[in-house]
């Protein structure tokens, strides 16, 4: 099939800048949506997504267009700006030939709007830049930063469009120039077989697992037999077509063409983002040969033990992990186990906020609702006598007599106006930050340092935001492994170690952290018949200490009058009951207690 008239491209920029705002005019100008069914950013249909009002997953749509009478099929995917989202954003880029950068004209370029560029001209996409909001703001305004972005992507400032995903100007002229400038899929022609590269996935409970396709070669059928190169699985497709933006059934899905390939498979770890789907019709000897190269796969960087609430909703979380994880190919989880809280998973994500969405999604898509341990980084440790470091992810695994322990280092590039250069650096002792240096960049500055990551998870993006008035905006690395004067520092309730409240934080800070955490939960401890000490402890040291003192309630209290003997009997009693309360105490912190120590 002819496929010059097919366009494949992304729209990349900064968080909030208007990505999925330019997408509705796309949808509304080539009436791929009926007007009666339009809604704002209407390819975000996460509810997450629509709650927050930010872009999670990438949305790819088919559109169809006509420039001077000739048809064209545009496929759009719109992608998120959040740093904690980019692997969704470098899996669109695979699938596409042509990017739109977009900058808000009243913020300017900004951290991820850098990040997003490179990434995309990594790809070698061509890139069309636009100048959004224009409604927004005044001329002088729109024209620097129009020379801005030109600079950045190398081209004449008459190339950069000017736009207003709000009222629509110049967006049709945009899309014309998608058409004019961006290539045509070419066709790969080394190989024989039909080609499709799985960028998404997701669980339909009809057509079993249904997979995000772009096709590189040849052409897929209904009904044909396919393959799965990376995990060797054989099937028959159930149905195909495309994303318009919801699902269109199709009779094949060609060369150049994005859409989706459902495979009837049920089995979540059949199918790997990355994975090349390979028609059966051609007898292949080494079917891996023809592998598309995939993505790499993204590192984990934070992790999080979570627990269901309710012990009995185990096999339910796994399996709601296993599908989540279809859409959600970053997650990494393993089994974990806490004395109080029972069987759960540890769970790898890119960043806070990844984390954040997924808690929101498990309640929110899956009912399931968890309770998590403190978010941590991994670390590498060495212990006495070891010259090999053992990498571990949570406070709880690090051993008594660890001797040394290296802690994730990134790189931070931090964008903002100049006149905020004082409240950005009044952050460096709060969030250990180093080597830092400064660039300008006319009215805004660029501050490069070196931070922890674990200051990066604590609360850095509300303090950013909050010095700069939002704005400031950042983007990071990770760099290596340093070491640091790390402790750990583990809570006791009546003498027993509470598992999971035990955190690793820098010397300097453990005796502010203990008092925090040994008032808290004094406050927040439901009373027993005795009094419980809670302590603080730090290498062998309690460091902070607090009683939470007994229920009062006095047994013999109805008892008035003067039989004495009865009243001994009864306190003699309590006492016993008190001594067996007090060993069973190590399992007496309910599950409720966690969630409030760790909010
Ligand atoms: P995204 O994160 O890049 O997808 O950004 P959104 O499309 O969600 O838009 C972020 C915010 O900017 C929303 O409140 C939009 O209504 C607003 N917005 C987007 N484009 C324009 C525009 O051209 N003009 C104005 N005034 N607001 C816009
Ligand atoms: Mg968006």
């Amino acid at each position: 099939m002819d496929n010059n008239n097919i366009r494949n491209f992304v729209i990349i920029s900064h968080i909030d800048h208007g990505k999925s705002t330019l997408a509705d005019r796309f949808l509304e100008i080539t009436k791929t949506v009926d007007s009666r069914n339009m809604k704002a950013q209407y390819l975000d249909s996460l509810e997450s997504e629509r709650e927050r009002g930010i872009t999670i997953k990438m949305a790819p749509v088919r559109m169809a267009y006509s420039l001077n009478h000739k048809s064209c099929i545009l496929n759009l995917i719109d992608t998120p700006g959040h740093p904690d989202f980019g692997y969704e954003v470098s899996r669109a880029l695979a699938a596409v030939e042509g990017a739109i950068l977009l900058v808000d004209a009243s913020q300017g370029i900004q951290a991820q709007t850098l990040a997003k560029f490179y990434s995309a001209k990594k790809q070698g996409l061509k890139i069309i830049g636009a100048v959004n909001k224009i409604d927004l703001t005044d001329k002088e305004t729109v024209e620097k930063e129009i020379k801005e972005l030109a600079g950045l992507i190398d081209c004449q400032p008459e190339e950069i469009h000017k736009i207003s995903g709000k009222t629509g100007e110049g967006v049709e002229e945009l899309l014309e120039a998608i058409i004019k400038e961006i290539p045509s899929p070419k066709f790969q022609t080394e190989s024989a077989s039909s080609k499709a590269l799985i960028f998404d996935s997701f669980y339909n409970d009809h057509k079993g697992i249904v997979a995000g396709v772009r096709v590189f070669n040849g052409e897929f059928k209904i009904s044909d037999n396919a393959y799965l190169i990376a995990v060797g699985q054989n099937f028959k497709i159930k149905e195909l077509g495309y994303f318009k933006p919801q699902m269109e059934s199709a009779q094949k899905i060609s060369n150049g063409e994005i859409g989706y390939i459902a495979t009837g498979v049920k089995e979540t770890e059949k199918i790997k983002i990355g994975d090349t789907i390979i028609s059966s019709k051609f007898k292949v000897e080494s079917p891996k040969l023809l592998a598309l190269p995939g993505y790499q796969e993204p590192n984990p960087v934070v992790f999080v033990s979570f627990y269901p609430e309710n012990g009995d909703d185990f096999d339910n979380f796994k399996k709601s992990l296993e599908r989540l994880k279809l859409n959600d190919s970053a997650l990494r989880f393993e089994p974990d186990k806490n004395e109080v809280l029972g069987r759960g998973f540890k769970i790898g994500f890119l960043g806070k906020l990844h984390f954040e969405i997924t808690v929101e999604r498990l309640e929110k898509e899956f009912n399931i609702k968890v309770i998590n341990s403190f978010p941590s980084v991994s670390y590498n440790i060495k212990t006495k006598g070891n010259q090999e470091y053992v990498r571990i992810e949570s406070a709880g695994e690090l051993p008594d007599d660890f001797e040394e322990i290296l802690e994730p280092i990134i790189k931070i590039e931090i964008i903002a106006p100049t006149g905020h250069l004082g409240s950005v650096l009044g952050l460096k002792e709060h969030f250990r930050m180093e080597k830092i240096e400064t660039k300008n960049l006319g009215e805004r500055i660029l501050i490069s340092a070196e931070m922890p990551l674990a200051e990066l998870i604590s609360d850095f993006d509300d303090r950013l935001k909050s010095v700069s008035q939002g704005f400031a905006s950042f983007n990071y690395e990770f760099a290596d492994y340093r070491k640091a004067d790390l402790k750990k520092l583990e809570i006791l309730v009546a003498g027993s170690k509470v598992a999971g409240l035990s955190k690793i934080i820098p010397e300097e800070r453990i005796e502010r952290e203990a008092r925090k955490m040994v008032e808290k939960l004094k406050e927040i401890l439901p009373r027993q018949q005795f009094s419980q000490a809670i302590q603080a402890v730090s290498d062998g040291r309690i460091v902070a200490r607090e009683t939470a003192p007994a229920m009062k309630k006095d047994v013999a209290g109805y008892l008035y009058g003067g039989d004495r003997t009865r009243k001994m009997k009864l306190w003699k009693k309590q006492k016993k009951g008190k001594k067996k309360l007090l060993e069973m105490a190590n399992v007496q912190i309910p599950a409720e207690i966690f969630k409030k120590m760790i909010q």
